[in-house]
């Protein structure tokens, strides 16, 4: 009986012991292009909006009078840089209030722990992302092939679609926008310059990350669906300038050099989105023709 309990006892530290090891498994970051992470001159884009993000990976700060809403981290080593580039801008990382992420992946994820702690930020999420946001990644359809590929983090606050983030006089509308990941989510919004005001969408536009049949992934069924309906919200949208989670997607280096005036007609591009949108709809219709044509 003695034998008994302290082996059972035993059994249940080891237990405790694996799941702790477990939660607390070493991140890996997949390897990405150099270009992607290169630091780059932040800029005003439009009114209390600014680029902070790297040469890809878009990161963006809206201000206000209570404080400043961050968008997006880049990798892991890009907390560096970010408050470099908020610091170059006259501003400070530490006045950070809100924390928002387009997508769990780790090339927008990757500092955000780093950032919520220095900055005590809440950080807000679309609900249907807070699973792999707590796994840091390894709960992801796709992505989790690579395991922990950032540091988990827990949001304070769950999304839905349409809901509102306010901060000062500033108000965000999250538009559920899923596939890319299960809560990849646009951001549309309102900012003013001395001039005039300018409503923003930080679109993330529903690239196709697996090369799996969609009908196959199991741990996202409805995949295919959540493409469709994405790609039919995202043409409803009105706004005057977009942006995106990667500055190749809404061709930032084509629009903006380093040094460039203040110029936030630069950004509105219409055209550009339509394109973008309308590849994207022609990329999905291959992929499920293609899914049709391999079963
Ligand atoms: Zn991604």
């Amino acid at each position: 009986m003695f034998n008994y309990s302290i082996r059972s006892i035993s059994i249940i530290v080891i237990l405790a012991f694996t799941s702790s090891a477990l939660t607390a498994q070493k991140v890996k970051e997949p390897k990405t292009t150099e270009e992607w992470a290169a630091p780059y001159e932040p800029f005003r884009i439009a009114g209390n909006l600014y680029y902070v993000g790297t040469y890809d990976l878009a990161c963006y700060l809206i201000t206000t009078r209570q404080g400043n809403i961050l968008i997006n981290t880049g990798l892991a080593a890009s907390d560096v840089q970010i408050k470099k580039n908020i610091e170059t801008l006259g501003f400070k990382l530490a006045d950070t209030r809100i924390l928002l992420t387009t997508q769990a992946h780790y090339d927008h994820m990757g500092a955000m722990a780093a950032i919520k702690k220095s900055t005590r930020a809440l950080l807000m999420v679309n609900e249907k992302d807070a699973d792999v946001l707590a796994t840091g990644g390894s709960s992801d359809y796709e992505l989790g092939k690579y395991g922990t590929s950032f540091k988990p983090v827990k949001p304070d606050r769950l999304l839905k679609d349409g809901d509102t983030i306010r901060l000062g006089d500033m108000q965000l509308v999250m538009l559920h926008h899923p596939g890319h990941t299960k809560g990849s989510c646009s951001f549309l919004f309102t900012v003013k310059d001395e001039l005039k005001s300018y409503r923003v969408l930080i679109a993330n536009l529903p690239t196709i990350v697996t090369e799996m049949p969609f009908n196959s992934i199991h741990s996202y069924p409805g995949i295919a669906a959540d493409y469709a309906y994405t790609l039919k919200a995202m043409k409803n949208i009105s706004f005057d300038i977009w942006l995106a989670s990667h500055a190749s997607q809404f061709k930032l280096h084509d629009k903006h050099k380093p040094g460039d005036a203040y110029n936030p007609s630069a950004f509105k591009d219409q055209a550009g989105y339509d394109t973008a949108i309308s590849d994207l709809q022609k990329e999905f219709e291959k992929k499920v023709e293609g899914d049709r044509k391999n079963r």
